[in-house]
């Protein structure tokens, strides 16, 4: 439990006050949560950052500040209909005010409400290390290599201006956690498959984007399952969501909905 509390003043200072045994405390939702997944002696307050807060539009992208809670984006006019979609996977208003995209990416959790849709628009993101210097990175680059950006500072998600993405939302309830979100993305002439697979796997599905972006007519629902089979990161176990074939079986089909939604103009 932390006995320690700073509020930064500047992202510099955020970066720098940063170590093994401190969190940032962004909007709170997990770190002050009962059985909290973090455990920290410090807590650095970000909130009254000004570079970590607003919405802009620049040359390619839009900038979102780390500290733009989810509420925040849903309401703003320059942020892409897709992400907003995402962030209503959040049943709760109560929990929208308050919880940051920041602190969202920084957890990468497998039932992550966003990283599916961030991954599958290729989106970018802006760290902030210990000595100040700014490092601009992508969503997956930073996901997959989370040891070595985990004591950085998020400033801001990029989202890429031509980015279209559908995504789908599998859970009990609008507040249980989800089993399935999965997210086909079209962005700079790419297709983008990406799940968060609770448990299993946070990530793009490479093999099946290529396969069928490569294919000369749409792979029906039997295909896209044997890609799917043929995955070694989509290592399903059986829980109360249910079992490993139901889940590869629910995510083929998904996959196949989504992908002509987003090649049909629909998203
Ligand atoms: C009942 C309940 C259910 C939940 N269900 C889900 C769920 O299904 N899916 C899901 O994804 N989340 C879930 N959460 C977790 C949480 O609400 C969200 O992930 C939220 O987006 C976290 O943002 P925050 O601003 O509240 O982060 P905080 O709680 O303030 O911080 C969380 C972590 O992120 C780090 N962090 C925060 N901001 C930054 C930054 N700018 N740069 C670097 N690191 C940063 C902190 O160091 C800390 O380790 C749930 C929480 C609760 C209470």
């Amino acid at each position: 439990m932390a006995d320690k509390f700073v509020i930064a003043a500047s992202a510099a200072e955020a970066a720098a006050l940063r170590d093994g045994d401190s969190a940032f405390l962004a909007g709170g939702t997990e770190i002050n949560r009962l059985g909290s997944s973090v455990d920290a002696g410090t807590l650095i307050s970000i909130g009254r950052i000004a570079e970590l807060d607003g919405v802009s539009i620049q040359e390619d992208c839009v900038r979102i500040g780390a500290m733009c809670t989810f509420q925040d984006i849903v309401e703003n006019k320059d942020v892409p209909q897709f992400l907003k979609d995402a962030c209503l996977f959040m049943g709760s208003r109560t929990k929208r005010n308050m919880a940051t995209i920041g602190g969202n990416v920084a957890l990468g959790r497998t039932d992550s409400y966003l990283c599916a849709t961030l991954l599958a628009c290729h989106a970018g993101i802006i760290l902030r290390d210990a000595e100040g210097t700014s490092i601009r990175r992508c969503v997956k680059g930073y996901l997959e290599d989370r040891a070595q950006y985990s004591d950085m500072l998020i400033e801001a998600l990029l989202i890429p201006g031509d980015a279209v993405v559908v995504s789908k939302r599998y859970s009990n309830t609008v507040q249980s956690h989800a089993v399935l979100t999965v997210s086909a993305g079209l962005s700079g002439g790419l297709l983008r498959i990406a799940v968060a697979a609770r448990d299993t796997y946070l990530g793009l599905l490479p093999e099946i984007s290529t396969a069928i972006a490569g294919a000369e007519k749409p792979l029906s629902d039997e295909a896209i399952l044997k890609l799917v089979n043929g995955c070694p990161q989509l290592a399903f176990r059986q829980d109360m969501f249910g079992s490993p074939e139901y889940k590869r079986y629910l995510l083929a089909v998904t996959i196949a909905d989504l992908v002509a939604k987003v090649r049909g103009g629909e998203a």
